[in-house]
């Protein structure tokens, strides 16, 4: 029921406005939570209106400039309003998932994907498993929705930030190494769901129950690897990018998720 009444009040304050949202995802304990405060924190001096507990209303801060004001002035009124957006927090708990995927069916104001993943967590196997399959399903629904769509010019790209986090922590991952063990990863929860996939049409033996296993299967067919650059025929591009949310005295840096967000708002 919460989830039901979220989805009702985001629908409400997003026909209201019109307002670029980042739809903020990843695994439990990534630091999804901790960003979204930080980015409230952040607005705070400023108007903002809060909405629900897990829709932040922000600014994006200085010296970020949007990518759509890049050739207006600061004293222009344009040139404020383009750096509001929304950061709509959703759970990471499992079992809540498909509210996130649920966004996807109408993402009108859906702007951009930002997927926390805490790079430390990356460097075990668990963690690693986890943010790839959580990682891999947002890509299908991605392509699942553009490949559906009804226009020939498809629909709206919505670009995917990997934000990982936690750079602080020693054992943390470099972004570098997260892109490459998520690929590896992501590769190995595509073949699986293929193989599970053809276990339940043989067991199915090609009743009218059988899915179209082409449309399950995430990025470039044949026997390669996964690559993210893969995504782009889809109209996606994911980047993944370091930060810190919360470090001891300095406070976080995230200065390279706002650059990225500035670039799609
Ligand atoms: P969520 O489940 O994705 O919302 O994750 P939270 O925001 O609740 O963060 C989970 C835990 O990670 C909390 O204890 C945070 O304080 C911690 N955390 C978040 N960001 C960082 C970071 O950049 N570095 C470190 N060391 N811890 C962090």
């Amino acid at each position: 029921l919460p989830i039901l009444l979220h989805s009702f009040l985001y629908r409400k304050a997003a026909a209201a406005t019109n307002i670029p949202t980042f739809l903020l995802v990843g695994p439990s304990g990534s630091g999804k939570t901790a960003f979204a405060t930080l980015t409230e924190r952040n607005t705070t001096t400023q108007t903002h209106t809060s909405t629900t507990p897990l829709t932040v209303s922000a600014l994006l801060p200085e010296p970020h400039v949007p990518a759509s004001s890049h050739y207006r002035s600061p004293g222009d009124p344009a040139f404020e309003r383009s750096r509001r957006f929304l950061l709509l927090d959703t759970p990471g708990h499992g079992k809540l998932r498909h509210f996130a995927t649920a966004q996807f069916v109408d993402p009108k104001n859906v702007r951009a994907i930002v997927f926390v993943v805490d790079a430390a967590a990356i460097a075990e196997e668990a963690g690693l498993n986890e943010a790839a399959e959580y990682l891999h399903d947002i890509l299908l629904a991605l392509q699942q929705r553009y490949t559906s769509a009804k226009s020939s010019k498809g629909p709206k790209d919505i670009p995917v930030l990997v934000a990982a986090n936690k750079m602080d922590l020693f054992t943390a991952l470099p972004a570098n190494l997260v892109k490459i063990q998520l690929e590896k990863a992501i590769s190995e929860v595509r073949s699986s769901r293929a193989k599970a996939l053809r276990d339940a049409g043989a067991a199915l033996s090609g009743g009218e129950d059988e899915v179209d296993e082409e449309k399950e299967w995430l990025g470039e067919g044949g026997e390669g690897a996964f690559e993210f650059a893969q995504m782009r025929e889809i109209g996606t591009t994911v980047d993944v990018v370091g930060g810190n949310v919360i470090s001891g005295k300095e406070g976080g840096d995230v200065a390279a998720w706002w650059a990225w967000m500035a670039e799609h708002l």
